[in-house]
């Protein structure tokens, strides 16, 4: 047995009591807490920061590390997607083998236990498969077209399979609503619901989403220009894009990702199965500009982060995310929650990560918060899902 104190510890939605033991096992899983004055001191390990649960990357796309450094910042979502389409096809399979393996491994040691991964392709799941993270993949799907929808939704389910085959976990996600009929993303949120299984969806990244889906000149429209695909037969919806597609959050937990260009009327108009996901490290790289904190948690406190990926952010150390969110909200239950038990409730995870649960290794951090900054001091135990399995 370990027992473990610290200045703070943080169970993954508040602080515990001053004078609070953690009790860990030597398989690494949790036992108990406990009063310190119920132990002998000599058997105390003491420890200076806060003590939380492993943290949770809610949105990541392991597929594009090899753009690590490579896509230039701060061009708008359009040109980014140009530079994305332009530059992919420089790199070989084995460099962006190698990319993958770096980041899953940058992870692990960044004290991340859990991520919600895109994935377009099959091209992470071998390191998926092999690594001491737990990936919910999300399949992810595009298709304006909705002629085409039954062939992409078809297409998408034999992914999921061939990653279900592989004893890995998932689900099926559209792109964006800028990209995504909304009969497909119904469809997709149908087979997620029916399923029991999470959903998620890129959502109002750019305000050029919000006017590409309202009717009003956009350049998106540049962008399928430059993809050679005729939208002449487009409808727009004359909604906002989360307008568009809102009725159809089905699932029982629905995480919507960036939110920069999210309304006060927009938030009113879901329910409380919507996690929103931040990621403030690509919304800068990109777009240059931050989701309205304020209005965002006028309305809900179900947040969580992502790193998004390494084309959009130098790294996918999630708790630089939590540590620009919190300096500027200055909420540090709320920033810590969102690492941990929010990220891994909006992945449906809660009753394995994301906290202490009883008899389960869900990896234990030590951070301190120093001048506004959250900084990871040591991972003091790695979460392991391959023990979640035996
Ligand atoms: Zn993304």
């Amino acid at each position: 047995m370990r027992f473990l104190s610290s200045e703070s510890i943080f169970n993954g939605t508040e602080f515990l009591n001053k004078n609070s033991i953690l009790v860990i096992n030597e398989k690494n899983q949790f036992i108990d807490i406990i009063e310190e004055s119920q132990l002998d001191p000599l058997q105390i390990e003491r420890f200076d920061g806060i003590i939380t649960p492993g943290f949770v990357n809610t949105h990541c796309h392991l597929e594009l590390s090899y753009f690590q450094n490579i896509i230039p910042q701060k061009t708008g979502l359009v040109n980014f997607a140009k530079n994305i389409i332009s530059k992919r096809s420089q790199f070989s399979v084995e460099q962006m083998n190698k990319a993958i393996e770096q980041a899953d491994s940058f992870m692990e040691n960044n004290g991340i236990a859990v991520v919600g991964d895109i994935s377009n392709t099959n091209l992470s799941f071998k390191t998926k498969q092999k690594s001491k993270l737990y990936y919910h993949s999300f399949i992810e799907l595009i298709g304006l077209n909705s002629e085409k929808k039954e062939n992409i939704l078809e297409g998408g389910i034999a992914l999921l399979k061939e990653l279900q085959n592989l004893g890995l976990i998932g689900s099926l996600a559209p792109h964006a609503p800028y990209s995504t009929s909304v009969q497909l993303i119904e469809a997709i949120s149908n087979y997620n619901s029916k399923n029991n299984l999470p959903f998620s969806i890129h959502n109002q990244e750019s305000e050029e989403e919000n006017k590409f889906l309202q009717g009003e000149k956009s350049e998106f429209y540049n962008l399928f220009e430059f993809l050679n695909i005729d939208i002449s037969w487009f409808k727009p919806k004359h909604r906002s894009s989360l307008n568009a597609y809102s009725s159809f959050l089905k699932s029982k937990k629905n995480i919507l990702v960036h939110n920069t260009f999210t309304s006060q009327e927009d938030y009113g108009s879901v329910g409380s199965h919507v996690f929103w996901c931040l990621c403030p490290t690509a919304n800068l790289y990109i777009e240059n500009k931050l989701p309205d904190y304020d209005i965002l948690l006028s309305n809900s406190k179900q947040i969580c982060f992502g790193t998004d990926s390494l084309a959009s952010n130098s790294n996918l150390d999630i708790l630089k995310e939590g540590s620009i969110f919190y300096s500027k909200t200055k909420d540090l239950g709320l920033s810590l929650r969102a690492l941990t038990y929010n990220g891994a409730a909006a992945l449906d995870l809660q009753e394995n990560f994301g906290s202490f649960i009883k008899a389960k290794n869900t990896g234990l951090n030590l951070i301190e918060v120093k001048q506004d900054k959250f900084l990871l001091k040591e991972v003091i135990v790695v979460a392991d899902r391959l023990s979640l399995l035996v």
